[in-house]
C-alpha cells in the first residue's frame, strides 16, 4: 500500500499507532531532525551563525533538544548563544543609544520550526493523496483520526466534496466515541458508581487534550 511514496506509506504505517497519523509522523520527522541539527551545530560553525541569528530555538524545540541529552553539544551551542548575548549587553553599556541592539534586533524564527512547517505541509499534501486510494481510505475509515488543528489544516486544503464528508464521517466517529469514555469517566466518578471497574475511559481526558491541541513532546510514537 502506497510503498513507492515514502510520505503515503509512513502515514499508512502511523494508522496502527491509533493517534493523529500527521502528529506522529512529524515528531519522527522533527526528532530525526534535531539530532542532525546537534550534529550540525557542533562540527559546522556556519550552522551556528544560524542559530545566533534564531536567537537559539523556540522554548518547545529547546527543550525537546534538550531531553535528547548530548550534554557537549549543549555545551557548545549556549555558550556561543551566551557569549553573543554578553557583547551585545556590554555593547548597550558603551554607547548610549535610543533603543538597546539586544531588544531592537529582530530574530529569525527557530529553525525547527521552520523545518516542521515544511515536513508539515508534506505530509498534508500526502494525506490528501492517499485519501484518494482506495487501500488507504480503508484503512482510515477504521483507524483514522487527526487531532483538531491537523483536521482543520487537511479539511481547509481540499474542496473536494467526497473527501471533506469522507473526512468528517470518520472524525465525528471517532469524537463521539471519545465524548462518550469522558461522560463515563465522569458518571464513574459519582460515589453511587465508585465501585465499579475502570474501563478504557481512565485514559479519556489525556486522549481529549491530545485530540484537541496535538500532542505536547515527540513521544508520539
Ligand atoms: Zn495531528
Ligand atoms: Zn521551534
Amino acid at each position: 500500500m502506497g510503498k513507492s511514496d515514502p510520505i503515503i506509506y509512513t502515514l499508512e504505517q502511523a494508522l496502527d499507532k491509533g493517534k493523529c497519523p500527521v502528529c506522529c509522523c512529524l515528531a519522527t520527522a522533527t526528532t530525526r531532525s534535531l539530532a542532525n541539527l546537534l550534529y550540525e551545530f557542533v562540527n559546522d560553525p556556519t550552522t551556528r551563525d544560524h542559530l545566533r541569528a534564531s536567537g537559539g530555538f523556540c522554548r518547545e524545540h529547546s527543550w525537546a533538544l534538550q531531553q535528547m541529552g548530548d550534554p557537549l553539544a549543549h555545551s557548545i551551542i549556549y555558550a556561543d548563544l551566551i557569549d553573543g548575548f554578553c557583547v551585545k549587553l556590554q555593547e548597550n553599556m558603551k554607547e548610549s543609544r535610543s533603543g538597546p541592539a539586544f531588544l531592537a534586533e529582530k530574530e529569525e524564527p527557530c529553525p525547527v520550526c521552520l523545518d516542521e512547517a515544511e515536513t508539515e505541509k508534506r505530509y498534508l499534501d500526502g494525506l490528501l493523496k492517499a485519501i484518494h486510494t482506495s487501500a488507504f481510505q480503508e484503512k482510515y475509515r477504521k483507524l483514522g483520526f487527526l487531532c483538531r488543528p491537523h483536521f482543520q489544516a487537511v479539511y481547509s486544503q481540499t474542496r473536494d466534496g467526497k473527501v471533506r464528508s469522507f473526512l468528517t464521517e470518520v472524525q465525528l466517529e471517532e469524537l463521539s466515541r471519545l465524548s462518550a469514555e469522558l461522560k463515563e469517566f465522569i458518571r464513574k466518578s459519582d460515589y453511587r458508581y465508585a465501585g465499579e471497574l475502570p474501563g478504557t475511559e481512565r485514559d479519556a481526558w489525556i486522549r481529549a487534550v491530545r485530540s484537541w491541541v496535538g500532542p505536547n513532546d515527540l513521544k508520539t510514537n
